[in-house]
This record gives structure tokens, sequence and C-alpha cells, in this order.
């Protein structure tokens, strides 16, 4: 088989924006950017990488576009992991986390796709994989809702098959423990006994109220508390992990091995959430799954289930993973036929590589009219 190059960039930003009252303790959400990578090879074949933003699209696709594509141009899309480390060693002046790893993390993932794809593989297999299924959770219930709205949400959220389901806790921008403790409470009488409650703080308090957070809604049988204090306040989740048997999930604001390295170090996560699509792509996410297994931790991935549901298939230590219900309507339209949830699991599926195709006349018109 003669190799494949790399031979072409497409870059597209797709703006969705998010009407309505979407806010967690710590910020109101009012868009939802998707960047969206082709990399295509002298034979013609395709590999999809995406990263995602609230902000800071243009700036990444810049980086990919004016820095990265031209080294990358004529390379072999099988060099993996010595393409990152050489992004990582060019990058890493400018950053080693942040918009640079969103950038690193689309090539890498589109890379991989291309593998699997010039392979004739799906994605899941060649990661090594035998799971046809995982859980997913649903993910929503926003502080901004009342109380009424809220358990709508979850109950709808069961009613679709979900038996994870996660809502935000930290009203009033984490003020109010005590309103707080009355919705977690009306949302597992709500639900019943049955469905796996996970709760999400989104940095909003420090250890101290957090810690008295979790003991109140203990009865509640919480399977996840997470991002109870601020991310980067390591000390504070170690601090909070000692206060509480409710399992603390962290991770979603953490970049590569290195991140992830600390956290586990100072016993601050018994879920390990990076994001393949921000924390370095499959390369540095297999590195990150190890460390995730060393330390008998699980891992499960922030969002972005159709780029986790292949890794996910593979590892396992990896419980469920996240369906933001945010993001159903743009993934519906920049994908045709992505997996959809079916009785709380995603399926993988027998594609080559990451099993998805674009929608591209919805992906062009999108990235035409402004992002
Ligand atoms: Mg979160």
């Amino acid at each position: 088989m003669p190799g494949h190059r790399i031979a072409k960039f497409d870059i597209h930003l797709v703006a969705s924006p998010v009407p309505g009252n979407f806010a967690d303790s710590t910020r109101k959400v009012e868009t939802i950017g998707l960047l969206v990578l082709r990399v295509t090879t002298d034979q013609g074949l395709e590999g999809i990488g995406i990263t995602y933003h609230e902000v800071g699209g243009e700036a990444t696709r810049e980086l990919i576009r004016h820095d990265i594509a031209p080294r990358l141009i004529g390379r072999d899309p099988f060099e993996t992991d010595a393409l990152w480390h050489e992004l990582f060693h060019y990058l890493r002046g400018v950053g080693r986390k942040g918009l640079t790893f969103c950038a690193l993390s689309a090539v890498d993932i589109a890379l991989w796709d291309l593998k699997g794809k010039i392979l004739g593989m799906p994605l899941h297999r060649l990661l090594g994989g035998n799971r046809t299924r995982v859980p997913v959770y649903a993910s929503g219930g926003w502080t901004s809702y009342d109380d009424d709205q809220l358990v709508d949400e979850m109950k709808g959220m069961v009613a679709r098959g979900f038996r994870h389901i996660k809502f935000k806790v930290g009203v009033d921008g984490g003020r109010d423990t005590r309103r707080d403790a009355i919705r977690v409470r009306k949302v597992r009488d709500a639900v019943g006994p049955e469905i796996h409650l996970l709760v999400d703080a989104n940095n909003c308090f420090d250890a101290a109220r957090a810690v008295q957070l979790a003991n109140e809604i203990r009865e509640c049988r919480i399977t996840l508390f997470e991002e109870p204090v601020f991310a980067d306040d390591i000390p504070g989740l170690a601090r909070f992990r000692r206060g509480t048997d409710i399992p603390l999930g962290t991770g979603e604001h953490e970049y590569t091995k290195f991140g992830v390295r600390d956290l586990l170090l100072a016993e601050a996560a018994d879920f390990v959430q990076a994001d393949g699509a921000r924390a370095g792509g499959y390369t540095e996410m297999l590195k990150i799954a190890a460390l995730t297994q060393a330390f008998n931790v699980a891992f499960a991935p922030h969002a972005m289930e159709n780029i986790h549901l292949p890794l996910a298939a593979a590892l396992p230590n990896v419980p469920f993973l996240e369906r933001l219900l945010m993001f159903e309507p743009v993934t519906a339209l920049v994908f045709r036929d992505a997996p959809v949830p079916v009785d709380g699991y995603m399926h993988v599926n027998d594609r080559p590589g990451l099993g998805l195709e674009l929608n591209l006349d919805f992906v062009r018109a999108a990235d035409a009219r402004g992002g």
C-alpha cells in the first residue's frame, strides 16, 4: 500500500446561538462554537477533527492554518505520536493549555480518523476495543431554571431512557447551598431511587462550602460531584474529597497528561474528566487513560460523546460518556447519522475511522455566515 501523505487542510467554524436562558453557577452560555477540521491526503482520503469553544474560534483556526498546517503538509498521517511531540515542542512556548491545545487536539483527532480510514478499520477497533456500547449520561439542568423546569428536564431525560442524569448546582452563583439541597432532593424524589444522579458546580464554591453541600445531599445518593471548587484549586479539590464520600469528578479544564498527573498525585479526583477535543486528541487521551488506570480511578471524558465513543469502547475504566443536551441540535446538523443514545447507551458503528460523516452543505453554509 503506497503511503498516504497529508496534502490539505480545510477549517470551518460553526457557531450555534443558544437562545433562552442557559446559565450555570459561574457563566451564561450564549453560543456553541465548533471548529470542524478536514485533513485530506494526496490520495483523496479525508480525516475529520473537531474542537469547540465559546470564544476564540477564529484564533484557533488561524493557529492551525498559519502555523500547524504548513508543518504537516507532505507528512505521514500514521506518525501521530511523533507529530504530536513535534507540535507540542513547536507550540509549547505559547501555550500548553487553552486554544493552542484546542488546535492541536483537532489536528490529532483528524489524523486518527485518517489512520482508520486508510486501514478501512473503525477507530474503536484500531484503539483496541471490543465493547459495542457505552453508557451515556444526559447533561443539562441549568441553574437558571426554576425548580419546576429543572425537575421537568430531568424527568424528560429518564423518559428518553437515560439511567444517569446530570444537573447543575450553585444557584445564585453558589450563594445559597440550602436552595441547592432542596433542588437536589426534588430531583431525587421525581426520578425515583434507581437513577444515577450527577451534580456539577462549575467551579463556584470554596472547599468548606462544597463539603457542607455534599454532606447535606449525601442522603440523595449522588454518583458524582463535579468541579465543586475552581478547577485550578487542586488543594481545594483534595480537601473536598477528604470531607465527603461522594465521588469527585474534575478535569474538563485540564490539559495533557501533565495536568492529570498533578490531579492524581494530589488525590484530587475519583473521575478524571479530561476532554479529548481540548486535552490533546486521542494521542494524549491514551496516555491520560493509562495514568487513570495506574491510579485506579475512573476516566469519564467531558462532552463530545461522538469523539470519545471509540476511545471509551477501548477503555475498561470509562464508566460513561456525557451527552450535553444543549449540543444535540448542532451535532445533528454538523454530522449525518451521528450515533444517538438508545436506552442510555451509545453504540459504536463499523464505519472506518471515527465513523462520522460531515454534513458539508450545512458546515460550509454556517462558516460562510460567519462561523
Ligand atoms: Mg462540567
